[in-house]
């Protein structure tokens, strides 16, 4: 077999397209970029050959098909482009953010597994149409290189029955696959295989909480290196308060604004997706973790009210899982609010206090972004950041599938 070396990932959404391309021999990124408000008249491409310049500008890109020949243009630019052809990439690595009950791990794609993929439209209505036109695109632009699909729910499907089941007739579950699936997927696998080694640990005996914290969040429960709970759901709308989504609530409130405010399904699904958490009771006008802690700081009562009831969900929910999964090894943080806010994971911390964990202000307050130890030497239980990388987990995936015999 040839050589497989690069290897381009793909995440196709509903209105962009983003890629980033491998070199898989030292697992080095060659060039990123994306195309976006794909299907108006202001679609824009940027694009970026790793450690060059970042160029943008307008293109026409009504389809994803237009814009993938943009991206294909701009990988084999021949001013500053990553490659001379674009027969020089061995495999494509797609983002498919649902996998339904079809998908525990990433696969080659076929016509079965297309088929499959729209079978999940019911469960991702969002996002898997536009992930399967990005497959699409791609097997007519480069014809004969192979594509595979890595499920944003596939790391999660190790959950047992009880972390996963809803208690609701069986029947409904069953007919509608009614579940919990958990996302995020893709980065709780690419800490947890990081954190494996941080903590030298094999993997099959690591029990660690993974924190991806966003725009979106999700915390999983890492039991033997495999997902034991994670806080998302059928849809990625349960658990934590997020910039925008409510996470848990009671379902009632549903039926009480139906019934009071006439609410129908789509007016509910934006409230509580796009309309909540952070955006709707921080105070700022925005879901965004910096503007709440200045607001916090600035001392704005409801930023702090909502601040805390982020910091509380996440401490609830780390709590439940060092109960369920037993003698932890670690905290790990990742995600642009773990990555980055020492501000919020200071305040979870100090929570945490109630579980052993000690943090070492100096270094939190010097982590950003980068891969560091944040607990102090005495904490009981290790808190760490771990910056994920979905994409090269992605082409990891993606190489070791079109390696496979
Ligand atoms: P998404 O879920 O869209 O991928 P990200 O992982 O990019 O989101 O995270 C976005 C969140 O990270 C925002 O709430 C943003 O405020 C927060 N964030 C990014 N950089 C910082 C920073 N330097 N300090 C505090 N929060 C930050």
């Amino acid at each position: 077999m040839a050589t497989i070396d690069k290897i381009l990932v793909v995440n196709s959404g509903s209105s962009s397209l983003k890629y980033m391309l491998f070199s898989m021999k030292n697992e080095e990124m060659l060039c990123k970029g994306l195309v976006e408000r794909i299907g108006t008249d202001s679609a824009n491409l940027v694009y970026q050959r790793a450690g060059g310049e970042k160029h943008s500008g307008p293109v026409k890109a009504l389809t994803h098909g237009e814009a993938f020949e943009h991206v294909c243009k701009a990988i084999t630019n021949p001013a500053d482009g990553a490659l001379k052809a674009l027969s020089e990439v061995d495999a494509v690595g797609h983002r498919v953010l649902h996998g339904g009950m079809e998908f525990t791990a990433p696969v080659l794609v076929n016509a079965a597994v297309k088929k499959a993929i729209r079978k999940c439209f019911d469960l991702g209505p969002l996002h898997n149409p536009p992930n399967l036109t990005g497959i699409e695109a791609c097997e007519k632009k480069m014809k004969g290189v192979p594509n595979v699909a890595v499920f944003d729910t596939g790391f999660h499907m190790t959950m047992p029955a009880e972390s996963y089941m809803y208690a609701i007739p069986r029947d409904l579950a069953k007919k509608y696959s009614l579940r919990k699936y958990g996302f995020h997927g893709t980065s709780h696998k690419y800490i947890t295989e990081t954190a494996a080694k941080v903590f030298k640990k094999p993997l099959s005996r690591l029990n660690i909480v993974t924190c991806h914290l966003g725009n979106g969040s999700s915390l999983a429960a890492i039991k033997g290196g495999k997902v034991f709970d994670t806080t998302m759901g059928l849809t990625p709308l349960q658990g934590l308060v997020m910039g925008t989504r409510s996470g848990d609530i009671d379902p009632a409130v549903c039926f009480f604004l139906a019934k009071k405010e006439g609410m129908d399904a789509d007016a509910l699904d934006t409230l509580l997706n796009k309309k909540s958490s952070l955006l709707a009771i921080g105070g700022t006008g925005s879901g965004d973790m910096r503007d709440l802690c200045a607001a916090v700081e600035a001392g704005n009562k409801e930023a702090r009210e909502a601040f805390d009831l982020f910091v509380h969900r996440i401490v609830l929910y780390i709590g439940g899982y060092m109960a369920l999964v037993g003698k932890l090894d670690g905290i790990v943080f990742a995600g642009g609010i773990g990555e980055n806010s020492d501000y919020a994971r200071k305040a979870i911390c100090e929570r945490l206090a109630t579980i052993g964990v000690k943090l070492d202000k100096k270094a939190n307050k010097a982590t950003h972004g980068v891969q560091a130890r944040i607990s102090a030497d005495d904490s009981k239980l290790p808190v760490w950041v771990i910056p994920t990388n979905e994409e090269l987990m992605i082409a990891r995936e993606t190489f070791r599938i079109v390696t496979a015999k």
